[in-house]
């Protein structure tokens, strides 16, 4: 059951709605619980608590960002069959045809690092599926390091690992993670939940960034699922915070449980941001324009494979350009500006 219960303001506290008091506190800078998020969460969307929410997370947004909007641009480094089998995923070894696969030589992955730096990313994201081999992945990173701005970061987007690895990333130049215990994770995947945790706990003791974000949301999560990742991401003190509904991908195993629409992801990303206030950006992927203005400023354009589509070449399918993503910022009243 979505709603955990609660009807419209009708819980009373000190003489006010319960709704009121929370969104005098987070007016206030203060410290959302558990409880509170719940109860954001469940503010139906298009109601008048609804829209206060949405502008109360926009201004709170620009008030802590000073209005830049940001675009980090991911590579999808290899396509494969992946053990890890997520049923949202067009690379599930369940659903992916082998006869497509194929790996980026690393002399391409630099390059289209560069072109994209050059384009106007600030950031720099690689992707892989679980199983690729980690040697090539540093080789990688070396080589996209030296292509790209020195105080550019670069971040590292792939399966599990240990400490000790996450001290060979630093070392090949990486600066920050991108990892999650994702909803429905060990059900909607073939990962152990614990594992991702013990990545999660590697990241954060090697003094890499973290990138946490709340996905992939789909109708039958519930918001204490939702709530469990939001707080986890404050826990874990994310650098990078966001939240990112599931795409139906054709053919894959989830497909058939449908989506959530921009309404509600921009209520989540507005609940995110006013609980977890992540010190450098929280973002919304894929870019949204309803979350643009529901506190996130922060999206990302795509290259090459991509888990949401079934181009293999997402910068002519579901990706986005860093033009396009940039256009989007301005639209939403975000600044952007150009290293
Ligand atoms: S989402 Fe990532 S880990 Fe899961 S199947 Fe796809 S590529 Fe593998």
């Amino acid at each position: 059951v979505r709603n955990p219960g609660q009807t419209e303001n009708s819980i009373y506290r000190g003489g006010r709605t319960v709704r009121e008091y929370i969104f005098t506190k987070a007016e206030q800078d203060g410290r959302l619980e558990r409880e509170d998020v719940l109860e954001l969460l469940s503010i139906a969307v298009g109601s008048v608590d609804y829209y206060r929410l949405l502008e109360l997370a926009e201004a709170d947004a620009h008030r802590r960002f000073g209005n830049k909007g940001q675009i980090y641009a991911q590579i999808g480094l290899n396509a494969s069959p992946c053990p890890a089998n997520c049923g949202f995923c067009s690379l599930a070894k369940d659903v992916f045809n082998p006869d497509n696969s194929f790996t980026l030589p690393i002399e391409n992955v630099s390059g289209i690092a560069g072109q994209l730096a050059e384009a106007g990313a600030d950031e720099i994201f690689l992707m892989t599926t679980a199983d690729y081999d980690n040697e090539i992945f540093l080789k990688c990173g070396e080589a996209v390091r030296k292509l790209i701005p020195p105080t550019m970061r670069l971040v590292a987007n792939v399966g599990d690992f240990d400490l000790s690895y996450a001290s060979e990333l630093r070392s090949a130049g990486f600066t920050g993670a991108y990892h999650i215990r994702r909803l429905g994770e060990g059900k909607d995947t073939q990962l152990d939940p614990r594992q991702r945790i013990k990545t999660l706990d590697a990241i954060k003791s090697s003094g890499l960034e973290l990138y946490y974000c709340v996905e992939p949301i789909g109708p039958e999560h519930s918001y204490e699922e939702i709530a469990d990742e939001i707080i986890r991401g404050r826990d874990y003190e994310a650098d990078v915070m966001a939240v990112m509904k599931r795409v139906c991908v054709p053919g894959t195993a989830l497909w058939g449980r449908g989506e959530i629409d921009s309404d509600e992801q921009a209520k989540i990303c507005a609940v995110t941001e006013l609980c977890v206030k992540p010190r450098r950006a929280m973002g919304v992927h894929e870019p949204d324009l309803k979350s643009l203005r529901a506190g996130a400023n922060q999206i990302y354009a795509e290259v090459s494979v991509n888990p949401r589509d079934l181009s293999l070449k997402t910068e002519t399918g579901r990706g986005a350009s860093v033009a396009k993503a940039e256009a989007m910022l301005k639209e939403t009243g975000w600044g952007h500006q150009r290293r």
